[in-house]
Formats: structure tokens, C-alpha cells, sequence
């Protein structure tokens, strides 16, 4: 039987960006795909770079600052290694929230527009109903993960990192008390680390099963009628809209609790793209372009699982719900530290699987 240093299963954006952490550590790395890889909700993502701290679960703060912080130098290393070039904006992005009249909290303060709105977004209609909806400027970039798998997955191969696509892990194999590889539908593989990445399926895997979930979220995509018509994120109670420099933009999106299905639903698509007209109305000239369903990484709590498992060797990072396009550079970072056996740089307690034992 062949053997790596490592096996990471599933080839989503925080599997391949921890295979290639770990490949720098000088480990020979074997990533194990079920279907194809980068096709699942890493595929399916919108892209926000999402840190608001009004918007973000307190849990999550310091992890999600820290990646948005890593975001420039993580695309251009992957760009560099790739030669594939990714659509990071950094625009910044225009949150429409419920104030009530008159209530304007202080810490809307910190994120005043450094515009009119009018100015920033000619295109944008905010209806005068009730409630009113407040615009916040927040400082984020946006980023499109489709191009960003097809760059990891391209400087993955470039690094000599092994892949095993259409290949399923079933279990985690144990010898002596250890982690000795995985076995797949198909063949075993032979490893003494093991990286659970295996996303919104992660519970799937044994031992010391997770309790992820599958949360669906359809989306489509549009083309502007004219390029940069919206040139921030625009994120609203209702609807969110994320430009493309190409001129596609995304319009999602929703949270459904709906099993493993990923089919669309056309009514609801066609709300989603009702909700983003009646923002800019405009967008009822735009044309559909594509529409989909992805499954985020969903947890109890709704922040990650990242960290060591009872049996040596074996490691869980997943769970990463709607933020692990943002996340995977930071989960790679401390999860690399963790699995060459050092302090990871930030404090992990609080996304330990042992959370979910009784
Ligand atoms: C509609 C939508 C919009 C989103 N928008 C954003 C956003 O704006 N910003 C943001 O940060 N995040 C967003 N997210 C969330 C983000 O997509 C996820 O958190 C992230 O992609 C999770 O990455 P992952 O690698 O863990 O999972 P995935 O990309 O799902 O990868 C997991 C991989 O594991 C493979 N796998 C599963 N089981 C096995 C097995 N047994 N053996 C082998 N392989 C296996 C799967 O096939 C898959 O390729 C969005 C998600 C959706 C669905």
C-alpha cells in the first residue's frame, strides 16, 4: 500500500488550503475527493469576506479578522503558484440593516458611509417603507471561489500534492491506538495524520463522528446590464448582491434546512431575483445567467470544529457554515501549527469537538 505523510479528505477550499500548508511543512500530502474537486460549497459560495462585527457571532470574531487580515498575500501566494488569476475586490461593501427610527446606536457611528449613498450606489433604490433600513460602510473585500479552487487546485498539483478524485472515505483506519490511513469505497490509503475537511459530509466519517449538517443555500447570477452598474456588496435583511469585476453578479441567497437535496427551486430563485430588483430595479433588464444550490458546513452552534480527535494523528477541520471561503486561510495557518505539533497563534479551546461530547 502507497503512503503519505498526510491524507486530507475533501477537496473543498479548506482541505486543499490545509494540503497545502501542510506540503510546505515538507509532508508528502494525498488529498482523498469523493465526487470531483472544489465542487461542492465551496463552488457554491457567494465569496464575501464577511468580518462585520455587528453581523459576526462573537465566537467567530478574532478567527474571522485574522483571515480577513491573511486575504491579499493568501491570493497572490496562490495566484503566483498557479498562474490563475482570482477576482478579489476591495471595493468594500454596504450593509442596509433595520435601525429603528430615531435609534441610531452609537457603533453605527464607526461604519458611516464615506459618501452619500446616492453617490456610492446611483443604482440603488431603498424603498420608504417601514422599517427603514440604515446603510453602514464596512471595509471588506469580496472574493470569487470559484476561481480560487481552481487555483488551489492548481497549485496543489504544481507542489506535488496527490489527489484521489471519485474516491469516498468511509472510516478512519486505527492501528496501535493511531492513525494508520483511511479506508474508501474503493482502496485504502496509508498516512499517520488524517484530516476530517469533508464539509457538510464530515459527520459521515467515523470515528468520533462530528455533528455537522447540511445547511442549502440557492443563489443565481446575473448579468449587469451595464459593467459595475453595483459596485459594492450589498448586503440587505432580505437579499445580498456581490459584483463580479467581470460583470456577473451574484444574488443570494437562502438558509434552508433541507437535507442533502441541492436541487433550485424556481420560485424561489425567481424571489431572490425579485428582492435584488426591487434594490435595483434596474436588474429587471439583467439576465439569469446561471442558478444553484450549495450545502454549507452547518454545527450546533454554528461556529467551527477545528482541532485534534482522540485518536493520535486524527484531526477534524470543518464545520465553517457561511464563512469558510473566509476562513480557509486562518484554518489553514492554525491548523498546520496544530498538526506539526506546535502552539497554533490563536486560541482554539472554543472549536474543539470535545464541545459536542457529553
Ligand atoms: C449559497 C452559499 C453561499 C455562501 N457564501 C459564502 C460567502 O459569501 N462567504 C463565505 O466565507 N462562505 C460562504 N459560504 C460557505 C462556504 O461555501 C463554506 O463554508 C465552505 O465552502 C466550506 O468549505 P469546505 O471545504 O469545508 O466544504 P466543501 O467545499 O463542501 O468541501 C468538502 C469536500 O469534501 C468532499 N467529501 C465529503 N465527504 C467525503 C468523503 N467521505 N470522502 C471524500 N471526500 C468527501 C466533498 O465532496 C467536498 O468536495 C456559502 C455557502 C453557500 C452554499
Amino acid at each position: 500500500m502507497k503512503s503519505w505523510d498526510a491524507i486530507v479528505v475533501g477537496a473543498g477550499i479548506i482541505g486543499l488550503s490545509l494540503a497545502i500548508e501542510l506540503n510546505k511543512q515538507g509532508l508528502r500530502v494525498l488529498v482523498v475527493e469523493k465526487g470531483e474537486p472544489g465542487r461542492e460549497a465551496s463552488w457554491a459560495a457567494g465569496g464575501m469576506l464577511a468580518d462585520f462585527p455587528l453581523e459576526t457571532p462573537l465566537g467567530l470574531r478574532e478567527l474571522a479578522a485574522a483571515s480577513a487580515r491573511m486575504y491579499p498575500e493568501f491570493v497572490r501566494e496562490l495566484e503566483d503558484e498557479s498562474g490563475v488569476k482570482i477576482d478579489l475586490r476591495s471595493v468594500g461593501t454596504i450593509v442596509l440593516t433595520r435601525v429603528e427610527t430615531g435609534k441610531s446606536p452609537a457603533t453605527t457611528q464607526a461604519y458611516l458611509l464615506p459618501r452619500p449613498l446616492a453617490e456610492l450606489e446611483p443604482a440603488l433604490r431603498i424603498s420608504n417603507g417601514t422599517p427603514r433600513l440604515t446603510p453602514m460602510f464596512v471595509n471588506e473585500r469580496c472574493v470569487d471561489p470559484r476561481d480560487l479552487t481552481t487555483a488551489a487546485i492548481a497549485a496543489s498539483r504544481r507542489r506535488g500534492i496527490d489527489f484521489s478524485s471519485g474516491d469516498q472515505v468511509l472510516g478512519v483506519e486505527v492501528a496501535s491506538g493511531k492513525a494508520f490511513g483511511v479506508r474508501t469505497n474503493k482502496t485504502q490509503f496509508a498516512a499517520g495524520i488524517v484530516v476530517n475537511c469533508a464539509g457538510a459530509w464530515a459527520g459521515q466519517i467515523g470515528s468520533h463522528p462530528v455533528p455537522t449538517r447540511p445547511v442549502k443555500g440557492q443563489m443565481l447570477c446575473v448579468a449587469m446590464p451595464q459593467k459595475e452598474l453595483v459596485r459594492h456588496v450589498i448586503r440587505t435583511p432580505d437579499v445580498y448582491l456581490i459584483p463580479r469585476s467581470d460583470g456577473r453578479m451574484l444574488i443570494g441567497a437562502t438558509v434552508e434546512e433541507a437535507g442533502f437535496d441541492k436541487q433550485t427551486v424556481p420560485e424561489t430563485i425567481q424571489k431572490l431575483r425579485q428582492a435584488a430588483i426591487d434594490l435595483v430595479p434596474k436588474f429587471a433588464e439583467a439576465r439569469i445567467l446561471e442558478a444553484w444550490a450549495g450545502l454549507r458546513p452547518g454545527t450546533p452552534d454554528g461556529l467551527p470544529i477545528l482541532g485534534a480527535t482522540p485518536t493520535p494523528g486524527y484531526f477534524v477541520a470543518t464545520g465553517h457554515f457561511r464563512d469558510g471561503i473566509l476562513l480557509a486561510p486562518v484554518t489553514a495557518k492554525v491548523m498546520g501549527q496544530m498538526i506539526a505539533g506546535e502552539r497554533p497563534e490563536l486560541d482554539l479551546s472554543a472549536f474543539a469537538a470535545a464541545r459536542f461530547r457529553s
